[in-house]
């Protein structure tokens, strides 16, 4: 972490907005308050700005957000040709979010997120930080459905070895380099709370309560809720595939015993014509097959990996010494 405190960075904001009408509106007020809050007390530049992303939305949302650039010059907007989803929407705005912003902070719409938990982020991030996670204290707000779901989904990708931070979202600030880090990875199918962490850097965590929706209802019903699980687990890692050459090489050695079985059976006599051959052969093909699957599959899963030409590596800093004399 370096030694002296960082100096106070141009913000942005990224919302992304999807059928937003009903909260746009004091999700603007909230962020706006806050922006201007923080510039007075000098924590970032005046010049910080927030950026709606308009994800196809069927509503009025992209006049609202028209009408709160006209207005505003802290407020720009961005509009996606059609409803790309919420991850596609949100690295969207992050690459759309030029040069000049050095710490860029994404949240929802629904105000769901606690927006003074971005004035901890941005003391973490002068503090050194370059990205820093909001993550919920609880889910009370949460439905018993919704807690345990995102519960069973958090230990799967754990046991499946994929870094992730339990009850974190996509409230999170990225510094400069990290954002440019994230956007090095070029792939299709991002999960974004996946590759947060793959792309290093010094981390920390801010704890919020998070809120009920103020207005509207949720984007995310069940089946999108499913989707963005099988994304975050396709994306992330091949274990699925791994898990079916697992399961060929058990079935092969089921099959040995099975044999063994078999061959007892026949020679202490009391088989049906037929049984024995009949019984091996279904459970060595079964077993030889599923294990050739899994090979398949590794391969597959090699080119998957390869095609997805994610960066190797992100340097942090290149230190040398100009003052010496040899
Ligand atoms: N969202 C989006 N595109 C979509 C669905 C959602 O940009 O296709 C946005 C939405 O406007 C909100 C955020 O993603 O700002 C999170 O959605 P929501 O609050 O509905 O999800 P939940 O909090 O219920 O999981
Ligand atoms: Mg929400």
């Amino acid at each position: 972490m370096p030694e002296q405190r960082r100096a106070a960075p141009l913000l942005a904001i990224v919302v992304p907005c999807y059928n937003e009408e009903e909260v746009f509106p004091y999700c603007l007020q909230e962020l706006k308050v806050l922006l201007e809050g923080m510039a007075a007390d000098d924590l970032i530049k005046a010049d910080s700005f927030i950026l709606f992303v308009n994800d196809g939305s069927r509503d009025a949302t992209w006049k609202h957000i028209a009408d709160a650039v006209a207005a505003n010059r802290c407020v720009r907007g961005l509009k996606l040709s059609r409803n790309e989803g919420h991850q596609s929407a949100l690295i969207a705005g992050l690459a759309a979010v030029d040069e000049t912003a050095e710490a860029i902070v994404s949240i929802d719409a629904d105000l769901q997120d606690d927006v003074s938990a971005i004035r901890r982020m941005v003391e973490a991030y002068r503090d050194g930080h370059d990205v820093v996670y909001g993550v919920r204290e609880n889910r009370e707000a949460d439905t018993w459905f919704k807690r345990t779901t995102a519960e069973i989904f958090y230990r799967l990708m754990a046991g499946m070895g994929i870094r992730q931070v339990s009850n974190h979202a996509d409230f999170r600030l990225l510094s400069r380099r990290a954002l440019d880090a994230l956007l090095r990875y070029s792939e299709r199918n991002a999960y974004i709370r996946g590759l947060v962490p793959m792309v290093g850097f010094s981390s920390a965590e801010v704890y919020y309560t998070r809120a009920v929706r103020v207005a509207g209802e949720s984007k995310y019903p069940f089946r999108k809720m499913l989707a963005l699980a099988v994304e975050g687990i396709t994306s992330m890692t091949i274990v699925p595939l791994r898990l079916i050459s697992g399961m060929g090489l058990c079935i092969c050695v089921i099959a040995l015993v099975a044999a063994a079985y078999v061959l007892w059976r026949k020679f202490s006599g009391n088989t049906v014509a037929g049984w024995p051959s009949i019984v091996l052969s279904i459970f060595f093909m079964g077993g030889v097959q599923m294990l050739s699957l899994g090979i398949i599959g590794e391969y597959i899963g090699k080119i998957y990996l390869e095609v997805k030409k994610r960066p190797r590596f992100h340097v942090e800093s290149l230190i040398q010494n100009n003052t010496s004399e040899n």
